[in-house]
């Protein structure tokens, strides 16, 4: 085996032993989420999505470890099992497109990309948008598309979406991305303010345009920025 084909055999080994921590996570939060196990074409995408490229070199020993790991500019590429369940809450379909808001590294719009038709992902940090945007290329991921801005909003001109995922906490739901959620779609996010627990919530819109929203877990996220 060449040394490229040994660091290979070495992430996937330590990706599948992140996959069996994912699985004893839904497993013991169970009570919570109402279900023993996570969508197993979910798993997949968390089996085939190579992390250890979205994490920066000093850390990417721990890429497969289940926690959260810093990225730089004071952000976090979230923990594993948060990426796998929120994932799964949304519920993805191949034909479905799909906002995220928080682009961060890039990798839970890679974990997208593997389930649905298009990703759409805003990212308010620029450097952090820009080096997420050249992974992605770099990764061969043509369906997402990454844009500098503050997700607070959305992205009007591609919506409504079908799944809308925001990977930072906010003090509430955002009108704008309740606006953009095609009837019948469903958000996945967590809502809270820093100092205290905050709780990864479902909305759904039923075809009527009428919420229902679910609290799942608490969580703990870094916040959602910007003016508004
Ligand atoms: N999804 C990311 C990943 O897979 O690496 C992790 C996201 S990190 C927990 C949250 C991200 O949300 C940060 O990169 C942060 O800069 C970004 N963010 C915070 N407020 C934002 C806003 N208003 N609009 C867009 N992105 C925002």
């Amino acid at each position: 085996m060449n040394s490229s084909a040994q660091a290979q055999d070495k992430y996937t080994q330590a990706r599948q032993g992140m996959i069996q921590e994912i699985e004893a996570d839904a497993r013991s939060t169970s009570f919570y989420i109402n279900k023993k196990e996570l969508d197993p074409k979910v798993m997949d995408a968390m089996g085939k999505v190579p992390r250890h490229e979205f994490v920066p070199g000093q850390v990417r020993h721990l890429a497969y470890e289940n926690r959260p790991l810093p990225i730089g500019h004071g952000q976090t590429i979230s923990q594993p099992y948060i990426v796998a369940l929120m994932t799964d809450l949304l519920e993805p379909k191949r034909q479905h497109k799909v906002l995220e808001v928080g682009t961060g590294s890039g990798y839970q719009a890679a974990i997208l990309a593997e389930l649905v038709a298009e990703v759409f992902t805003i990212e308010i940090i620029e450097p952090l948008g820009n080096e997420a945007k050249e992974r992605l290329k770099q990764l061969n991921y043509k369906n997402v598309h990454v844009r500098i801005g503050d997700g607070y909003y959305g992205w009007e001109e591609q919506g409504p979406f079908d799944g809308i995922v925001v990977t930072a906490a906010a003090s509430h739901i955002p009108p704008p991305l309740i606006q953009q959620l095609k009837p019948g779609g469903r958000m996945v996010i967590p809502v809270g303010s820093r100092f205290m627990v905050q709780q990864l919530v479902v909305v759904e819109k039923d075809a009527k345009g009428k919420l229902t929203t679910r609290q799942i877990l608490p969580v703990r996220f870094v916040p959602l920025t910007g003016a508004h």
